[in-house]
């Protein structure tokens, strides 16, 4: 996906802020933090939203939360607790087509999200 902002990314053609990678996905942080922690998880895969994944997906889905744990951690915000936000399509107001899920912390968050 040539114009894939994410997948520009992953091909080093835009730098980010990296927190974690290995040979399935990357994590950095989000260049308009909306908390104290707030990390993407992407999947190195183009897979535009939550809406295209299938069964043969659910290894890395499953390696997506176990990442999210431990970055958790090593950011020290899983004693205090964070949020694991996944946004799918334009209701669900994602903006960059690319499968990715937030790690939210640092603060008390708001329940229901606006
Ligand atoms: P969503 O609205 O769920 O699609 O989230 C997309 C997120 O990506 C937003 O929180 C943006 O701030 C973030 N974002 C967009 N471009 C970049 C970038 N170049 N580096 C880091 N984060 C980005
Ligand atoms: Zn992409």
């Amino acid at each position: 996906m040539e114009d894939c902002i994410f997948c520009k990314i992953i091909r080093r053609e835009i730098p980010c802020d990296k927190v974690y990678e290995d040979e399935k996905v990357l994590a950095f942080r989000d260049i308009n933090p909306e908390a104290p922690v707030h990390i993407i998880i992407i999947p190195k895969r183009h897979i535009a939203s939550l809406n295209e994944v299938s069964k043969e997906d659910l290894e890395l889905l499953s390696h997506i939360l176990l990442v999210a744990k431990n970055i958790a951690s090593e950011n020290k915000i899983a004693e205090t607790g964070y949020r694991l936000v996944n946004n799918c399509g334009t209701d669900g107001g994602q903006t960059v087509p690319h499968l990715h899920f937030h790690i939210l912390g640092g603060r008390s968050l708001g329940w229901p999200p606006g």
